[in-house]
């Protein structure tokens, strides 16, 4: 085993947060299905997709390190949303969440000189200014039309991937 305990216990807890991330966003990407908003549905499924791989990153990592892999209960995810705009924050809120936590794993890794898992956090921490960057552009957008004109965002998101 090439890292300590402590930090072998933090990811462990961060592998949870991915799966959390993941349930999540299907949770909202529903929540925009049932509107027949299949675009917005559609980035959130992508978004699930990239948490649980953020997930089997940091398992894939654990299981080359010697460390165990306990993956945490799963807290339920929100499913009910007062408008577009509440999903949305959720979803921003959550990600500056989660950089802090990466910061946080970073932090204890110079701390303990485990280069090994600064190497991998460092692409954390560069895939969560994306991370946040979608959710706050998103945020912009779905500010400019409000809950009533969110189908103005399904337009924002055909011109984004043209
Ligand atoms: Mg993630």
């Amino acid at each position: 085993m090439i890292i300590s305990k402590k930090m072998n216990d933090a990811i462990n807890e961060e592998i949870g947060l991915e799966l959390f991330a993941s349930n999540q966003y299907i949770s909202i990407a529903s929540y925009f299905d049932d509107m027949a908003l299949k675009l917005l549905a559609n980035l959130f499924y992508k978004q699930s997709d990239e948490e649980r791989a953020h997930a089997m990153k940091f398992v894939k990592y654990l299981n080359d390190a010697g460390g165990p892999v306990e993956i945490p209960a799963i807290k339920k995810p929100k499913s009910d949303f007062k408008g577009p705009e509440e999903a949305i924050n959720l979803a921003l809120d959550w990600e500056l969440d989660v950089t802090a936590h990466i910061n946080n794993l970073m932090s204890l890794a110079i701390e303990e000189k485990d280069y090994a898992s600064q190497d991998l956090l460092r692409w954390f921490v560069t895939e969560q200014v994306e991370e946040v960057s979608t959710m706050e552009n998103l945020m912009k957008v779905v500010k400019m039309t409000g809950d009533k004109n969110v189908i103005m965002v399904e337009a924002y998101l055909v011109h984004q991937s043209s």
